[in-house]
């Protein structure tokens, strides 16, 4: 019982599709996972695969798209938010729960100084006049790295560099002390030396604050950076989760094997040395029969072309969607693997 007190966001079977003139496409499909307090989990994959629709499903905003969530719970701490009125969500959404997105340029708005954005925030989930809200919203631009922030307060996001406009937004995601992080390719803008600031900058707020956090990338070198387990999405489906040790130190399933060959190391010379996994992502109209990496996979069987693997339970605390793994109990090895020890 103590465990589940711990638990702040559980998913479970959440189904969410769109319904297009080509028929319904099921961007997530069936996923479930849970988070505890002061827990990191990556959710990682190409486009398409479903991640951050599974994001926008958990804050609830798909409100004026065609995708609906059709099935399962969004359980936070115990609470079905699928059932909640979206007035209750506008009081859990940038409070309890926030979002960190792709790019900030998008997301603040120009015609309004920084410092009130945040402060506008503050005013809207917590009792505080204006001066106050300008007060916290300064401290919150010091505590996210941002110079000088009493000048930077009255400044416009055209006037910030894209590194610190994703200083702003991670000030503006924590304003409140939410319990939950979610942060969606929250570097991909970014050059990579600004990347790894703005990353460890996530990292030390969520241990700070010992909230959760939920970080979406395509970018397996992110989750490592970043995360304590991963759950690796193909088609809107998950196909392998782990503690992010084990999974880079031994990945099961075929598509994580690919996704971690085809990360650039100091041994890759060339182009030709850089592993690529083979095809597209099938679309999401027309998804294979089987196992939906079989067309791609050097592994595939009969049975992958026939039936779709079960997601289970393998190896202790591992999930697994692979017949070959299931169905023999192989040790799939990819030739061209090789640990970051280089094991
Ligand atoms: Fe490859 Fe078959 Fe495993 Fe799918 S089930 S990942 S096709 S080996």
């Amino acid at each position: 019982m103590e465990k589940d007190k711990d638990i702040v966001l559980q998913v479970e079977n959440l189904q969410t599709s769109f319904f297009t003139e080509d028929g319904e496409l099921k961007a997530v499909n069936d996923v479930s996972f849970s988070i505890e307090k002061g827990q990191s989990l990556g959710i990682v994959g190409e486009s398409g695969s479903g991640k951050s629709i599974t994001s926008l499903s958990i804050l609830r905003l798909l409100t004026g798209t065609t995708g609906k969530i059709i099935g399962g719970k969004i359980l936070f701490k115990g609470e079905d938010l699928t059932t909640f009125s979206e007035k209750k969500m506008q009081s859990i959404r940038g409070n309890r729960i926030s979002m960190i997105f792709q790019e900030p340029m998008t997301s603040l708005n120009p015609t309004i100084t920084i410092g009130e954005q945040i402060a506008e925030v503050i005013r809207g989930h917590q009792k505080k006049d204006r001066k106050s809200a300008w007060e916290d919203a300064v401290k919150m631009l010091s505590g996210v790295g941002i110079p000088e922030p009493e000048k930077r307060a009255k400044q416009y996001p055209f006037q910030l560099s894209g590194g610190m406009r994703q200083r702003v937004m991670i000030a503006i995601a924590i304003s409140c002390q939410p319990e939950l992080l979610i942060a969606d390719e929250p570097t991909t803008a970014l050059d990579v030396t600004i990347q790894a600031q703005i990353l460890s900058l996530i990292k030390k707020i969520q241990r700070r604050s010992g909230g959760a956090l939920v970080m979406i990338t395509h970018d397996l070198g992110v989750i490592a950076e970043t995360c304590d387990a991963v759950a690796v999405m193909y088609c809107g489906k998950i196909v392998e989760y782990a503690s992010v040790a084990e999974l880079f130190e031994s990945p099961k399933h075929p598509y994580t094997m690919g996704l971690l060959n085809s990360i650039p190391s100091h041994e890759t010379d060339s182009e030709e040395d850089l592993y690529i996994i083979d095809g597209q992502v099938p679309s999401p109209y027309e998804l294979p029969n089987g196992c939906l990496f079989a067309p791609r996979c050097p592994y595939a069987k009969e049975i992958c072309q026939n039936a779709l693997p079960e997601l289970l339970n393998l190896y202790g605390n591992r999930l697994v969607r692979c017949h070959m793994q299931q169905t023999e109990g192989r040790e799939l090895e990819h030739d061209r693997w090789k640990s970051p020890s280089g094991s």
